[in-house]
C-alpha cells in the first residue's frame, strides 16, 4: 500500500469505492453511474438474499429515483398502491387513502426487497458499471487525501479465496448494513436503544386467500388489544402478514406457517383466511439506534450503515435510497471540482439529521401502537375519523411518503425571503424544503410540470435550476436578467424565467427556457403571489436559496460562499 511522501498515494485506483450492494450501495451506484462517477462496488455475498423485507418505496423516493433514470424499471415490477383500509377490534375506520399527497408519483410501490434489488444491479450495469460480488472489502484507512481499502475474494462458503486487491479512492460510502464495519472502521458506531419489552415481531409472505380482496392495491391493517398487523402485496403474487404484539408465551424461533395462519384468522375475525407456499418467515424484537454522525472526512455512511430503523411505517430502506442519491451529487460535484466545501460538508447534517427525527419519530409511534391502552384506542377511533392524525398515532409520522423531509438548518440553505410576509405564508416552502412541482407552459405551448425543468437537466446530470419568478410584475423582467447574469459563471446554473405577466417574445432571445405561469399554479406553489423572486434549487429538488429578484448580488454571494472558486483546477 503507498505511503505518504509517495506519488501513489496522491493517485486513485478509482473515484469512489461503494461497499455493501444491497438496495442503498445499489442506489448510490446507479446515481453515480447516472452522474458519470467512476465508482467500483463490492458485496460480500454471491447473491441477493432471494426473500423480501423492504417492500414499499413512497412517493419522495421515487421522485429521487426519477431523478437517476430507475424509477420505470421499479415500476415494471410493483403494484401500485392508493388506499389502505385500518380496522380496530374487526371494525372498519374510515378508509385512508395514501394518494392524496401533491406529487407526480402518489400511488406507492409495493413490490420485492429481492425484486429491488435484482432490478437495481441491472440498472447498474445499464449505466457501464459492474456489482462485485463474492468480494469483501476488509480494511479502510482514510486519509487527508483519499482511503485506502484491502479487498478479499470469498468462496462460496464465504471463505477468503484469492489474492487481496489493495486499491486507493477519494471517497467511500458505507453501504454495508447494520452490521457493516465501516462506520466502526471511522469511529462512528453507535450503541442500540431500548429495547421495546415485553414485545416481538413475526412475519410471514405467503400465498392468500381470504374473505377481502386479494387484488395487490391496497394495504389492510387491524389494531388490537396489545396488537397491531398488516397485510400487504409483495411481488410475485405473495402478501407479507406480520404481527407487532405482546410476545407472552411466543417460542424464541421463526413462526410456522399454522400458527401464522390460525393467528390471522383470530385477528382478521375471518375463518377462512389460508396461507401457503411460503417463501419468508422470520421474528425479531425491537431495538433501534443512529450513528453520531453520516461523515467522517472522506467516508460517508448510507442507509442502514448508520441507522437500525424501527419496523414501522415501512420507512428505513426509502431513507436509505434518499441518502444514497444525496450522497452521488455531491461526490460528482466535488470530484469535478465544482464544490464548495458546503456540498460534501452538508450531508452529514442533513441526513444524519433525518435519520435522528426518523427515529424518534418511530420510536414514539412505536410506544403508542404496541402498549396502547383502552383509552388510547379510543383516541385511535377517534382519529380515525379525523384523518390527518392517524398516521402520527400508527406510525409516529403523518407523512409516510417523506415528502415535507426538508433542510432547512442545512449549509446550503440560505433564505432572504423572511418577513412580515412570510409568516402569514409560512406553509410556502422555504430554502431547504422540497420544491413543488407545478404546471408550467413553454413556448412550444407544451404543458409541464417544473420538475420536467429541475430534475432532468440539459447535459449535466447534477444541474442547479433558477427559478426566476416574476410576480406578475411585467417591469421586474430587467432583474430577473440581471440575476440570470449573476448566476452566469456558474455554467451548471439552468435558468428558467417563470413569467405570470404577459411575455414579451423577445425575451431571452430564444437562448433561455422562459416558462409561462399565466393562471399562477407556480407562483401560488412556491407562495410567491405577487412577489417577483429568485429560487436556486439543488440537483435533488430542494431549495437551496430564495431571495428577491432585484438582490441578484445575494445570489452571487450565495454561489461564491457554496460552490468552488472559479477557475480553480478540477
Ligand atoms: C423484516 C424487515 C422488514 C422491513 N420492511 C421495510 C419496509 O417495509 N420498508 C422499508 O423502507 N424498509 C424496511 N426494512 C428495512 C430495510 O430492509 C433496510 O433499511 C434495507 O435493507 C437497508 O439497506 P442497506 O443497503 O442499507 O443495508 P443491507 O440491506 O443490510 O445491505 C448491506 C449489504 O452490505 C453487504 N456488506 C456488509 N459488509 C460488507 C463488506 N465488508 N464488504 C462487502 N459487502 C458487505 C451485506 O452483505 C449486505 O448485502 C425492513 C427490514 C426488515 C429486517
Amino acid at each position: 500500500m503507498p505511503e505518504p511522501g509517495n506519488n501513489a498515494y496522491y493517485d486513485v485506483d478509482v473515484d469512489v469505492i461503494v461497499v455493501g450492494a444491497g438496495p442503498i450501495g445499489l442506489t448510490t451506484a446507479c446515481a453515480l453511474g447516472h452522474h458519470g462517477v467512476q465508482f467500483r462496488l463490492f458485496e460480500e455475498k454471491p447473491k441477493p438474499k432471494p426473500y423480501s423485507r423492504a417492500n414499499n418505496v413512497w412517493a419522495r423516493p421515487q421522485e429521487l429515483l426519477d431523478s437517476i433514470g430507475v424509477r420505470a424499471a421499479l415500476a415494471e415490477k410493483s403494484y401500485l398502491i392508493e388506499k389502505q383500509t385500518v380496522l380496530l377490534d374487526g371494525r372498519p375506520l374510515d378508509q385512508v387513502p395514501l394518494d392524496q399527497v401533491r406529487s407526480p408519483f402518489p400511488k406507492v410501490f409495493y413490490s420485492g426487497q429481492d425484486v429491488i434489488e435484482t432490478t437495481l444491479s441491472e440498472q447498474v450495469a445499464k449505466t457501464g458499471g459492474a456489482v462485485e460480488r463474492g468480494k469483501k472489502v476488509v480494511d479502510i484507512q482514510p486519509d487527508e487525501h483519499g482511503v485506502s481499502v484491502t479487498v478479499v475474494p470469498l468462496n462460496g462458503d464465504g471463505e477468503p479465496d484469492g489474492q487481496a486487491e489493495h486499491l486507493r479512492c477519494r471517497y467511500l460510502v458505507g453501504a454495508d448494513g447494520d452490521k457493516g464495519g465501516v462506520r466502526k472502521a471511522v469511529g462512528l458506531d453507535f450503541e442500540m436503544q431500548e429495547r421495546f419489552e415485553g414485545r416481538a415481531n413475526r412475519s410471514i409472505d405467503a400465498k392468500l386467500t381470504w374473505r377481502r380482496p386479494t387484488d395487490s392495491d391496497q394495504l389492510w391493517f387491524f389494531v388490537y388489544h396489545n396488537g397491531f398487523a398488516g397485510v400487504m402485496p409483495v411481488w410475485g403474487g405473495y402478501h407479507r402478514i406480520f404481527f407487532l404484539e405482546d410476545d407472552t408465551g411466543m417460542p424464541d424461533r421463526d413462526p410456522t406457517l399454522e400458527e401464522m395462519q390460525q393467528h390471522a384468522r383470530e385477528v382478521t375475525g375471518d375463518e377462512t383466511l389460508t396461507l401457503s407456499d411460503p417463501v419468508w418467515f422470520s421474528h425479531n424484537r425491537f431495538q433501534y439506534g443512529v450513528a453520531p454522525h453520516y461523515a467522517a472526512g472522506r467516508v460517508f455512511l448510507a442507509g442502514d450503515a448508520g441507522h437500525h430503523t424501527l419496523p414501522i411505517g415501512g420507512q428505513g430502506m426509502n431513507a436509505g435510497m434518499t441518502d444514497g442519491i444525496g450522497l452521488a451529487w455531491r461526490l460528482a460535484m466535488a470530484l469535478e471540482g465544482s464544490a464548495g466545501d458546503a456540498v460534501l460538508g452538508s450531508y452529514d447534517g442533513e441526513r444524519h439529521g433525518q435519520h435522528a427525527d426518523l427515529s424518534d419519530n418511530q420510536a414514539t409511534g412505536m410506544r403508542r401502537l404496541v402498549y396502547r391502552n383502552r383509552a388510547e384506542d379510543l383516541a385511535l377511533d377517534v382519529a380515525g375519523k379525523v384523518v390527518p392524525d392517524l398516521g402520527s398515532k400508527l406510525f409516529g409520522s403523518n407523512d409516510l411518503q417523506q415528502l415535507s423531509v426538508g433542510y432547512r438548518k442545512s449549509l446550503l440553505s440560505e433564505d432572504h425571503l423572511v418577513g412580515l410576509r412570510e409568516l402569514l405564508r409560512s406553509d410556502a416552502p422555504h430554502a431547504g424544503d422540497r420544491a413543488p412541482d407545478a404546471k408550467v407552459t413553454a413556448a412550444d405551448g407544451k404543458t409541464l410540470g417544473l420538475f420536467t425543468y429541475i430534475y432532468n437537466p440539459d447535459g449535466r446530470s447534477w444541474g442547479w435550476s433558477l427559478l426566476a419568478f416574476d410576480g406578475r410584475q411585467a417591469e421586474v423582467r430587467a432583474d430577473l436578467l440581471a440575476a440570470v447574469e449573476a448566476a452566469a459563471p456558474w455554467d451548471f446554473i439552468r435558468p428558467r424565467l417563470v413569467l405570470a405577466a404577459p411575455a414579451d417574445p423577445d425575451i431571452g432571445h430564444g437562448e433561455l427556457t422562459v416558462l409561462s405561469d399565466f393562471d399562477e399554479g407556480a407562483h401560488a406553489a412556491y407562495g410567491l403571489d405577487g412577489l417577483p423572486a429568485l429560487i436556486l434549487v439543488r440537483p435533488d429538488g430542494h431549495i437551496a436559496f430564495r431571495g428577491p429578484a432585484n438582490r441578484p448580488e445575494l445570489l452571487k454571494a450565495y454561489c461564491e460562499k457554496v460552490f468552488a472558486a472559479l477557475g480553480r483546477p478540477a
